[in-house]
């Protein structure tokens, strides 16, 4: 018998899933060019990760010591260890200096110079002249950034009367048999009720998938839930190996500290009191890349250098700071020290350890937003009705890591470009395409399975194995042996997935379907992970195979495209790296070493 559900069908030019930063920044600007536009979310908006960003967004805007957008893009090209795409990572650079300061107009709430320009501090891999000066380009809102930013655009959203659907949870998109994207289904945890979003354009804004990880400093929220309904639509996704690992995360309990600390000018000690990092990074010391600290503090901790009882962590000091400049920039990672590590920082030291924090890989898009797949051996092709911004989306701009301070800009600038896009390709109040019932049919019935699941295991056991294997054969070093085996593992625990149970039946406020549904999300996407790792043999960004330690761009210098064939992660092709920039007149930088 079919699942019996009324539907609600609403129509829209364009439909925004996500409300975090990048999802904001689309639907004020869709919303603004006059487009009836919908922004769902599954959160209530200022509630999503991006409140979390701390430390900054980058701009070159020189208001602290010289600086130029091209030294910008440079880092950002070193940064990416030449695997992000030089248009995309030149149209970004650019386009910060605007976009901070329409932020600025919006009434972003910017920490100031003593000259009343917007505060700008160092952060890792941010330089000047090339690599040759420390920059100081990070615009800060003391250490509650992301929190600014989002307040701020949420409230312009509501100016330009754009139309929220909060507590609304998207299940899959609805594509068509020409493979074209008509909208999205989503169910209302609110009451329970299923509806039918149909858009000319549908915008994939949903945040990154930390939560594959058992320790990550992103928020519970965080299951990447548009990168799986993606993969379900038969499409593939970019580069899903590399994962950053933050260095600072607070041992035990995963919260983030910002690398603004080490802008600032804290610093990392090991068992010995010993500054490690300027034998890793002679120059850059502690804002070093994240990759690079995080290699070297997991190798101090191998070689038994690491702090604490089981010398399995390191120490991050501030308390050589003035406690003014801690209680006007950092506020809000005292606080948090406080609370999850116990400790006053400006007396003692907080412990730390590289834990999971941002994804690079996610959806293929091109510099408009809209999403990309390989048909007819283009890798360009778009796939019509569907864009992605965010950290959901693979621009590249931040190809093998990202820069901090770098996401921030990512999800305002290309939340912007999705508007400018919708703008040229979707006119107003143009009819919808009757659709048929069977596009429907296969997502309800999948809804309504894992509603009714009626297996042994309970969602917790599986997702905590998930979650462990992740931890122990994914992390910062990897190796073909460690990664084989996770595969294997992933595979066993994807499959017992058919054996859940939920004890919760109704519709209404049903968490426990909701984190049956994310776990089903954050499955798929694990072991497209692992599997892209397994097959990229070199090192190159966050991604440190110890079997093949150098980066080898004779054969690697290209995106992973990876789909999910019959629930299995064995479909594996590539898409060449942007080496050219935008416009002709800037020059392509041209791969190198990568030394700090
Ligand atoms: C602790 C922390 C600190 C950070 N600090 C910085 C920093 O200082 N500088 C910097 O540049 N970057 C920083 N980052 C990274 C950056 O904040 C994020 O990459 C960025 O904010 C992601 O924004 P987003 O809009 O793509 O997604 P998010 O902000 O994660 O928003 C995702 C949205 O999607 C919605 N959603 C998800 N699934 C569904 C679904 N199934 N149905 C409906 N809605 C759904 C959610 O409700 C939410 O509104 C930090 C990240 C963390 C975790």
């Amino acid at each position: 018998m079919k699942p019996a559900y009324p539907i609600t069908t609403h129509t829209y030019d364009t439909v925004v899933v996500g409300a975090g930063g990048a999802g904001l920044r689309a639907t004020l600007g869709m919303a603004a060019r006059g487009l009836k536009t919908a922004c769902i979310t599954k959160v209530f908006p200022t509630r999503s990760h991006t409140v979390a960003a701390q430390g900054g967004i980058s701009a070159a805007l020189g208001n602290v010591g010289e600086d130029d957008w091209r030294w910008h893009m440079y880092d950002t090209v070193k940064g990416s260890d030449w695997l992000g795409d030089q248009d995309a990572i030149e149209y970004m650079c650019r386009e910060a200096i605007p976009a901070v300061i329409e932020l600025e107009h919006m009434g972003v709430p910017f920490s100031r110079t003593p000259e009343g320009k917007i505060y700008q501090r160092a952060f890792g891999g941010m330089t000047t002249h090339f690599g040759k000066g420390e920059a100081r380009r990070t615009c800060a809102a003391a250490d509650r950034t992301g929190h600014a930013i989002l307040h701020t655009l949420y409230q312009q959203s509501l100016k330009h009367q754009a139309q929220f659907f909060i507590e609304y949870f998207a299940l899959d998109l609805v594509m068509d048999e020409d493979g074209v994207c008509r909208g999205v289904l989503a169910w209302c945890l609110e009451d329970g009720s299923l509806h039918l979003f149909r858009a000319h354009m549908t915008v994939i804004a949903t945040g990154g998938y930390g939560r594959v990880y058992f320790s990550c400093t992103s928020a519970h929220t965080c299951t990447g839930d548009g990168n799986a309904m993606v993969l379900r639509a038969g499409l593939p996704l970019q580069d899903m190996e590399f994962v950053q690992f933050h260095p600072t995360g607070i041992y035990g309990a995963g919260c983030l500290i910002t690398e603004g600390v080490r802008g600032e000018g804290g610093y990392l000690t090991n068992s010995e009191g010993e500054r490690f990092m300027e034998r890793y990074a002679p120059h850059a010391k502690d804002l070093a890349s994240r990759d690079v600290v995080s290699r070297a503090m997991t190798v101090e901790i191998r070689e038994g250098r690491g702090v604490g009882p089981h010398k399995d962590h390191l120490l991050l000091h501030l308390e050589h700071l003035d406690p003014q400049i801690i209680h006007e920039r950092l506020p809000g990672i005292a606080e948090t020290a406080r609370i999850f590590a116990g400790v006053d920082v400006t007396r003692e030291p907080i412990p730390v350890i590289p834990t999971a924090h941002y994804n690079m890989g996610g959806i293929p898009t091109n510099l408009d937003a809209e999403v990309v797949t390989l048909r007819n051996d283009d890798p360009e092709t778009p796939v019509p009705g569907l864009m992605a911004i965010g950290e959901t989306a693979c621009v590249s701009v931040h190809g093998a890591n990202r820069l901090g301070s770098n996401s921030l800009l990512d999800i305002v600038v290309f939340g912007r470009a999705a508007a400018i896009r919708c703008a040229e390709l979707v006119k107003p109040r143009r009819p919808h395409k009757t659709l048929s019932a069977a596009a429907l049919e296969p997502l309800l019935a999948r809804f309504d399975r894992i509603r009714h699941a009626d297996g042994s295991l309970r969602v917790a056991e599986v997702r905590a194995r998930m979650q462990r294997c992740m931890q122990n054969h994914a992390a910062v070093f990897r190796n073909a042996e460690v990664l084989r085996e996770g595969l294997d593992q992933l595979r066993e625990i994807a499959a017992s997935f058919d054996d859940i149970r939920l004890s919760d039946r109704s519709l209404v406020w049903n968490t426990d379907l909701v984190e049956a549904l994310e776990l089903a999300n954050l499955l798929p996407q694990a072991l497209v992970t692992v599997a892209a790792a397994l097959n990229r043999t070199e090192s190159r960004g966050a991604h440190a195979r110890e079997d093949y330690p150098e980066r080898d761009d004779d054969h690697w210098l290209k995106h992973t495209l990876i789909w999910l064939d019959h629930g299995n992660a064995s479909r594996i092709a590539y898409r060449p790296v942007h080496l050219k920039p935008l416009t002709a007149d800037v020059a392509p930088i041209p791969p190198q070493p990568r030394v700090y």
